[in-house]
This record gives structure tokens, C-alpha cells and sequence, in this order.
């Protein structure tokens, strides 16, 4: 029997509303690669106005866990990507994929194989003596005599034994297949009855209505055969988008030192979730120059159809300056919450908008905003031995007394404004420079010669606070020196 297929796919034709899913295997945390997958599926649907569903791969009792299944799943909310309806786990679905078996067998387009599996290893080892690529021979396709006994039979596919199964990719392109270098009667249920995993996600993709499957190009090889369960059944073809692959800078498989982590762990490192979106949108796929979206931009301009052929490199420097961007323009009380996690409560402070404003300046990710916003709001436990030694003396702690002194005449003092025009002619009453006296102004209030701009910080620790942290530094100094 003689298979041409060429299956040519015209959705337009076929599918009235886009529906895409996003199907991770739970075998561990949910990987920036895999959310990149997700954030394209997500958009396709969201920007057609049809459905993005969210599927568990989860028939692979040994590999997949329950915590695996649920760490995925937090780490969605945590980015926001809302899917469409309940989530699919495939384990509670192995009665239906027998269904399905069942119908193969009965249409006569499967059938029972029972070789065992000492045939399989001979007929392996006599192909490949004879340079022939290992392939299942077919030897039970058309049975009909008295099965051996003692034997649980696989359940194989009827596939093309010749031809080419022709794939129109929306990314790749036409990819073709050799029936006879990649295809034989592939098992689509093993002896204990369980389905395997092409089957399930050919049938699931079907029955969930999937039109467009956007995944990784790993799975390009899998479609061949999916493609060959979807024509046995009768079932419309999607649209498959194979996606390249995220390298590091070196052109290599990214790692986990590269990047390639859980998503959470972006979310620890103080990375917002609106930075990661934006960042994974552009690996792989991009609208002229422009480097930042929004998400109604994304949504505006995305296509899988433009998403790069070729791999695409991680640089962290551009997620930190993305990073850095978002964090820049949040609202105050975006700010208020994303701290929180990092032992950070505003709640209670009044110059928290002051505050927000002068360390979002500075920082790159919620971690440094959090350092920066604790090393302002507490007095400094201890103060940085370099700036010590470098710009503290007698003269200088002297001087220091007098500022607090001359300080305490001026109750009123309160804005940036005002702390400013008070030092101003305090050094010129004095005859100094600013330059002298900022940086011993700096390790009394924040216990480091660096911090944001001096005046705003005094605004910030407030009159009383900045008095009694110039007489904190003094004390501890004059205590050394005894
Ligand atoms: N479960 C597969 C994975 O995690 C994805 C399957 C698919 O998208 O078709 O790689």
C-alpha cells in the first residue's frame, strides 16, 4: 500500500477562532524558555480575541510531580498570563485517550503487535548489520492468524510506508519529511494499555480545538507523527509554529548559569514581571528597532509569523536595563507591593513617595531598590572603614558637630530645599566647600560615602533622625578613639 501525503493546511479554511495552548511536561520548574513559548501562545490568542488554554503533561507518572505541576502554574500568576477555562491535566484524561485507541483499532487504521521484545532486538541488530536504519518492520499490520501467547500486545499506527509528509510551518516554512527516513507503525499504545505521548497531545490538541500550535522546535521531529494521528481520526491539522531556540551569548545551549532557570528565581533577583514579558518577546521575535512594548504594543504588533528563523541570544544586560526601565516608571504603590517580598513595608512612611523617587532612579532590579530603600530608612549599624579612613579626621568630625549644632537652631527644617539652603550658608559661614562636608554628611546617614543625592536624603530621614545619626557617628568615632 502506497501513502503520498501531503497534507496542505489552509486555516483560513478550516478554523473560525484561535485557539492556542501552552503544554509544559511537569518535570520541574517552569523554564524562561517554556514562558517565552507561553507569552507568544498567550498573544496570538489574546490579540485574535480567541482562547489561550493551559495543558499538563502529566501521563509520565515517574518523571512528573504534583509540586512540579503547581510550581508552573504559581509561576504564571505570578507573570499574569491568564489562561482560558480550567487547566487540562493529562493523567485524569487516560480513559478518554483509550477511546480513541479503540476507535484506531476498530476503523482498522491500528492493530496489535506482538513481538517481543527479543524479535524487536534481533530485527534492531540485523537492520543495522545491514546499514539499514532501525525501523519496526510492519511484520503485524496485516494479521490475521492466532496471536503467540503469553504476550501483551503494543498498539501500533497504520503510518505511510512511503512517500512524504509535507508540514507548512509558520516560522520554518515547508519542511518535508521522508516517510522512509523518519516513519514506521509507531506505538500509540504500550502493553499495559497506557497511550504515549505523541498520541496524547495529538488527541488532546484536537479536542481542546487547538488551531495554532505554537511550541519549541525540539518538538519539530514529533509532528510528522502527530500529523499522521491527526489524518487516521479525521481531525483538522493546526497551524504548527516550531520556534528556534534561546542560545547564550556564546551561541551555545543556554544553561542554568547563563539564565536558563525557573522563572520564580527571576522573581527572587528582583526582576518585575512586566521586564521579563518584554525581554522574552524580543528573543526571537521584533517589531523594527523598538525594544520596549507594552503589552497592548505586544498584543498590537505580535505575529508568530514574524518570529526569526534562526536561534536567539540571551543578554542579561538587556534584562537588567529593561528591568531597570520598568522599575523607573511604576506607580508608587506597584513599588509598595513588589518591596514587601523584600523586607521592605512603606506603609508606615510618610516620605515614602520622596523616597520612591530618588531610589528608583538607581536601581536595577527590586533587590537593590530594597538595599537602597533599608540602607536610607534604618540608621547605619556600621559605617564603611574606607570612607572612614579616607574622609573622617578630627577637623572633619569637628565640623560635622558644629553642622549638628548650627542644625539644631532650624526645628523648621523639612524639604530638600530647605536642608539645602541651610548647609549652603552654613559653608559659606564656615568658609568650606561642599565637597568637604558631604561625604561625612553621607557616613552619618546612610554609613557610606555614596548614596543618592545628599539633600533629598535628609528630606527623607527627616530632621530629628538626621541630628540624632550625625550624633550617632560622632559618638562612635570619639568612642574609637578613646
Ligand atoms: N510537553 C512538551 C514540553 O514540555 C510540549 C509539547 C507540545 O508543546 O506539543 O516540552
Amino acid at each position: 500500500m502506497i501513502h503520498n501525503f501531503n497534507i496542505i493546511y489552509d486555516r483560513g479554511k478550516v478554523f473560525t477562532m484561535v485557539v492556542t495552548r501552552f503544554a509544559p511536561s511537569p518535570t520541574g520548574y517552569l523554564h524562561i524558555g517554556g514562558l517565552r513559548t507561553a507569552l507568544y501562545c498567550y498573544l496570538w490568542a489574546r490579540k485574535n480575541k480567541g482562547k489561550f488554554l493551559l495543558r499538563i503533561e502529566d501521563t509520565d507518572l515517574a518523571r512528573n510531580s504534583k509540586e512540579a505541576a503547581d510550581a508552573i502554574v504559581k509561576a504564571f500568576e505570578w507573570v499574569g498570563l491568564d489562561y482560558d477555562g480550567e487547566i487540562v491535566y493529562q493523567s485524569n484524561r487516560f480513559d478518554l485517550y483509550a477511546t480513541y485507541v479503540q476507535k484506531l483499532l476498530d476503523m482498522g487504521k491500528a492493530y496489535k503487535c506482538y513481538m517481543s521484545k527479543e524479535e524487536l532486538d534481533a530485527l534492531r541488530e540485523s537492520q543495522i548489520a545491514n546499514k539499514e536504519r532501525p525501523r519496526y518492520d510492519g511484520r503485524y499490520r496485516d494479521f490475521s492468524g492466532t496471536p503467540p501467547q503469553g504476550i501483551s500486545p503494543v498498539i501500533r499506527i497504520k503510518a505511510p510506508t512511503e512517500g512524504k509528509i509535507v508540514l507548512h510551518d509558520g516560522i520554518k516554512g515547508e519542511v518535508v519529511f521522508n516517510v522512509s527516513d523518519m516513519l514506521d507503525d509507531f506505538i500509540i499504545a504500550r502493553s499495559d494499555g497506557t497511550p504515549t505521548y505523541n498520541f496524547v497531545v495529538t488527541i488532546d490538541d484536537a479536542l481542546m480545538g487547538v488551531t495554532d500550535v505554537i511550541r519549541g522546535d525540539d518538538h519539530l521531529s514529533n509532528t510528522p507523527k502527530q500529523m499522521v494521528i491527526y489524518e487516521a481520526l479525521g481531525f483538522k491539522i493546526p497551524q504548527f509554529f516550531h520556534v528556534p531556540m534561546i542560545l547564550n551569548p556564546d551561541g551555545k545551549k543556554l544553561s542554568k548559569r547563563d539564565g536558563a532557570t525557573d522563572v520564580m528565581e527571576y522573581q527572587h533577583d528582583g526582576f518585575l514581571p512586566e521586564a521579563l514579558l518584554n525581554f522574552l518577546v524580543r528573543l526571537g521575535w521584533s517589531h523594527g528597532d523598538q525594544e520596549i512594548f507594552s503589552m497592548e504594543e505586544m498584543l498590537t504588533w505580535f505575529n508568530p509569523k514574524d518570529i526569526n528563523k534562526s536561534a536567539s541570544a540571551y543578554n542579561k544586560e538587556k534584562l537588567l536595563w529593561l528591568n531597570a526601565h520598568y522599575i523607573k516608571q511604576a506607580s508608587y504603590g506597584y513599588l509598595m507591593d513588589v518591596l514587601k517580598p523584600f523586607g521592605v513595608d512603606l506603609v508606615a512612611c510618610e516620605k515614602r513617595e520622596r523616597l520612591l523617587d530618588v531610589i528608583k532612579e538607581r536601581a536595577k532590579t527590586v533587590q537593590e531598590l530594597a538595599a537602597l530603600a533599608q540602607q536610607i530608612l534604618d540608621k547605619p549599624l556600621h559605617y564603611d572603614q574606607e570612607a572612614i579612613e579616607k574622609f573622617l579626621s578630627k577637623e572633619s568630625l569637628n565640623l560635622l558637630g558644629q553642622y549638628a549644632q548650627a542644625l539644631k537652631n532650624e526645628p523648621t527644617l523639612n524639604s530638600a530645599h530647605d536642608f539645602e539652603n541651610f548647609t549652603k550658608s552654613f559653608l559659606n559661614e564656615q568658609g568650606v566647600k561642599l565637597k568637604d562636608l558631604a561625604p561625612i554628611i553621607r557616613i552619618a546617614m546612610v554609613g557610606s560615602s555614596t548614596s543618592p543625592a545628599i539633600f533629598d536624603i535628609l528630606e527623607i530621614i527627616g530632621y530629628s533622625e538626621v541630628i540624632k545619626r550625625i550624633e550617632q557617628l560622632i559618638s562612635t568615632q570619639e568612642g574609637e578613639k578613646r
